[in-house]
């Protein structure tokens, strides 16, 4: 089958792959129909660490259940599925409590050994999806293949940003960062009833992005003025970081209220950050970490995207053939489009 592989610092190729197939019984097969090019994989293109060449890329999905393993019973052949970018057992104590990333079995589609064993990817005819019963997600018709690729990963992510920024209707919230996560995350605030959200980004076509989905852009010099004016001086009610690093760490604290709270959902490469402990103490902040999770949060995002409260496809710059996937990670890689769909 043809599949898109990582083959040297920057490079990607379409090659012809072994074709996946059902190996466990409680493997599902998918016959993918979208596959979006994501940060992740551009961040591991430009340094690929544990990523082995060859590697099939990829984690953000829609398919058609191709086949089924003799265990599973929530699938069959036709059903149109999205699913999470990692897989989890579904029967452990952490998967219980629906922490499925704490999952002992947890491996994450098309990015080597980064984050657990290693799956090749879902840029690709065929994925093979372990432990599909949890992984995967049947799509009403209400829900497009071009948004369902969004849930596993990209909408996953800043629901679960907002759902750790104790936001109350009305509330003011910042977003470091206007890359298609927080992208996503200013949709999700505001479809869950947040007041004015202002997205911080240093990028003008981001700006323009962000303003187009409702939200106030601002470059990062002028973030504090705007948000004092919006908030009679006491700072945004809540911030997501949704660029990590100490950049997104400092501008977040930068900007959050006495009592707020600050989520960081950006990847983190340094070991460690001095955090500004008087203050935090002093002014009672709250700081957490967010992982996206669509096996526990899928029927809400399936819901919130469903009924039309919240539309993640604008943020698709453009939606092109799989055959124009080397020029369509060109395009991404040097920063020209803000997020690509591939279509099979
Ligand atoms: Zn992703
Ligand atoms: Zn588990």
């Amino acid at each position: 089958m043809d599949a898109v592989v990582f083959t040297g610092r920057e490079q990607v190729r379409i090659e012809r792959v072994p074709a996946a197939i059902v190996v466990e019984p409680d493997d599902v097969l998918l016959r993918i129909t979208r596959a979006a090019i994501c940060g992740t994989d551009l961040g591991m293109l430009r340094q690929p660490g544990q990523l082995a060449l060859g590697t099939v890329l990829g984690h953000e999905y829609v398919g058609i259940v191709e086949a089924v393993g003799s265990g599973v019973r929530g699938f069959r052949e036709g059903d149109r599925v999205s699913g999470s970018d990692f897989v989890a057992c579904g029967r452990c104590w952490w998967c219980r409590r629906g922490d499925h990333w704490e999952c002992a079995d947890r491996a994450f589609f098309g990015t080597g050994t980064t984050f657990g064993s290693a799956l090749p990817g879902a840029q690709a005819r065929l994925l093979r999806v372990p432990h599909g019963d949890v992984v995967l997600q049947l799509l009403p018709a209400s829900v497009s293949d071009d948004a369902g690729v969004f849930f596993g990963d990209v909408l996953a992510t800043g629901y679960a940003a907002i759902g750790r920024a104790d936001m109350l209707p009305g509330d003011t919230v910042a977003i470091i960062g206007g890359g298609p996560v927080g992208q996503i995350t200013s949709l999700v605030a505001q479809a869950r009833g947040a007041g004015p959200v202002v997205v911080v980004e240093p990028v003008a076509s981001r700006r323009e992005s962000a303003s187009a989905l409702g939200a106030l852009a601002v470059a990062p010099d002028e973030a504090r003025a705007l948000i004092d004016r919006l908030t009679d001086g006491r700072g945004a009610d809540a911030v997501v970081d949704a660029v990590g690093g100490p950049i997104g760490l400092n501008s977040s604290f930068g900007l959050v209220r006495r009592r707020g709270t600050v989520v960081s959902i950006g990847i983190h490469h340094q070991e460690a950050w001095p955090l500004p402990v008087q203050r935090a103490f002093a002014d009672e902040l709250t700081l957490r970490f967010a992982i996206g999770d669509s096996m526990r949060d899928g029927d809400q995002l399936t819901a919130l995207v469903g009924s039309g409260l919240l539309d993640p496809t604008p943020i698709a710059t453009r939606v092109v053939p799989f055959a124009d996937a080397v020029e369509a990670y060109a395009d991404l890689l040097s920063q020209r489009s803000l997020k690509i769909i591939l279509a099979l």
